[in-house]
């Protein structure tokens, strides 16, 4: 699963090339640095890779849901669509824009559901947020196909797909913008850190310049501070160890998802014995980045107790649908309205008038199959001991 698993030589050097100059800035320090841009080296090669024209480095993946949508202009008032199954993360940014996250079901790609997405249009959407959830494309091109027809953009959460791609274009890709995550469980890491990829210049610029303060990002001759601004920012800008971090990972990736393929494949293979097994669809196989082997059983009681007899063997598989991060009814704060906010937001209006409720059982389609999902993070470094051991607990449940 993270690209942690194989830091090495290639780490240490890209970091090594950034202490010697003393510069942990991604900008300035032009005499100091030596020529040495690792954030703004990432950025090209990371557009390269993933065949875009245009990458903006950020502190999260989490920052980089944030900075797409206030870029995009998404604000108070309008409804950003979402999936059901995610990390909370993809949502906290919905909100903290000021707009609302709208759930809708996924299907057994377990990622957005075309049919539900349609239903859940108002005139308020103003972005739709397909995520590629463990590493395995969403249906994109229905999803575009929708998006287009209803004017509205399409920001594609790729936190967890890395080096995936569909019918040989990359995830991230697709639609208007893609956002990225380096945390540490990612497939590829920088401790933390995330990336937008665009082909929108215009949109990129805003993204540049709203995470570094608004700082207008023209050339100037008198220097950063001279620089004006056009709009409010924050800052969210990468440093330069991130960035060499990033460098050596990049250069890995392929390597890492090369791995998991292998490592999948085998235990795809000793899953595959369970009687009534079933495996979650994969539009493109060739473009999976291998980083989960999700499965079926035929139903809810028991996919737990095979999961239970897999945990006693050592080898239990994670269990999305008790997972208190990844899966709606499972948020306990978001259904509560759970806020530090003492007006309530984003829960309640500034007079105290309630903005959204979430019912826990509004997406019937996605509960009957996350019931049903068993889920093994694979390995970049899978060992014939552990291997084997999967295969025993695998043996004894069937
Ligand atoms: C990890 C993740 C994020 C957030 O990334 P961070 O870098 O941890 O902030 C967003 N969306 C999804 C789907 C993720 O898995």
């Amino acid at each position: 699963m993270p690209g942690f698993e194989i830091f090495g030589d290639e780490e240490k050097q890209q970091i090594a090339e950034v202490l010697d100059t003393g510069v942990l800035f991604r900008y300035e320090f032009v005499n100091e640095r030596r020529g040495i841009y690792k954030v703004r080296q990432f950025e090209e090669e990371f557009a390269s890779y993933c065949g875009v024209k245009h990458a903006q480095a950020v502190t999260s993946g989490t920052a980089a849901l944030k900075v797409a949508l206030t870029a995009m202009g998404v604000g108070p008032g309008d409804e950003v669509i979402t999936q059901c199954f995610t990390f909370v993360a993809t949502w906290e940014a919905i909100f903290d824009v000021g707009a609302i996250p709208v759930f809708a079901e996924v299907d057994e790609t377990l990622n957005l559901d075309p049919v539900d997405l349609e239903r859940k249009i108002t005139p308020r959407t103003k972005a739709i947020i397909p995520v590629h959830m463990m590493g395995a494309p969403a249906r994109i091109a229905e999803i575009k196909k929708i998006a287009d027809a209803h004017g509205i953009p399409v920001l594609e959460d790729t936190a967890q797909a890395a080096g995936a791609s569909l019918n040989g274009r990359r995830c991230g890709s697709f639609g208007l913008c893609g956002t990225f995550s380096f945390d540490p469980v990612k497939t590829m890491t920088t401790g933390e850190g995330g990336m937008i990829i665009t082909d929108d210049e215009d949109l990129w610029r805003k993204m540049s310049e709203y995470h570094d303060h608004g700082h207008d990002h023209v050339v100037n001759p008198g220097g950063r501070g001279g620089e004006g601004r056009s709009f409010v920012g924050f800052n969210f800008r990468m440093m330069e160890l991130q960035g060499a971090i990033g460098l050596a990972q990049l250069a890995k990736l392929d390597e890492i998802v090369a791995a998991q393929r292998r490592n999948k494949a085998a235990l795809r293979k000793m899953v595959a014995a369970l009687p009534g097994v079933s495996f979650r669809t994969i539009l493109d196989p060739a473009g999976d980045n291998a980083s989960f082997l999700a499965f079926f059983l035929p139903d809810a009681a028991t996919t737990r107790r095979v999961n239970g007899i897999l945990g006693q063997h050592g080898a239990g598989a994670v269990y999305f649908a008790n997972n208190t991060w990844h899966y709606y009814p499972k948020w306990e704060h978001l259904l509560a309205g759970s806020t530090l906010a003492q007006s309530g937001w984003p829960f309640k209006e500034a007079d105290g008038r309630r903005r959204v409720h979430y019912d826990p059982a509004a997406l019937p389609q996605s509960a009957e199959i996350m019931d049903r999902l068993l889920v093994y993070p694979v390995p970049v470094k899978l060992s014939d001991e552990r291997l084997d051991q999967i295969g025993k607990a695998i043996l004894a449940a069937c």
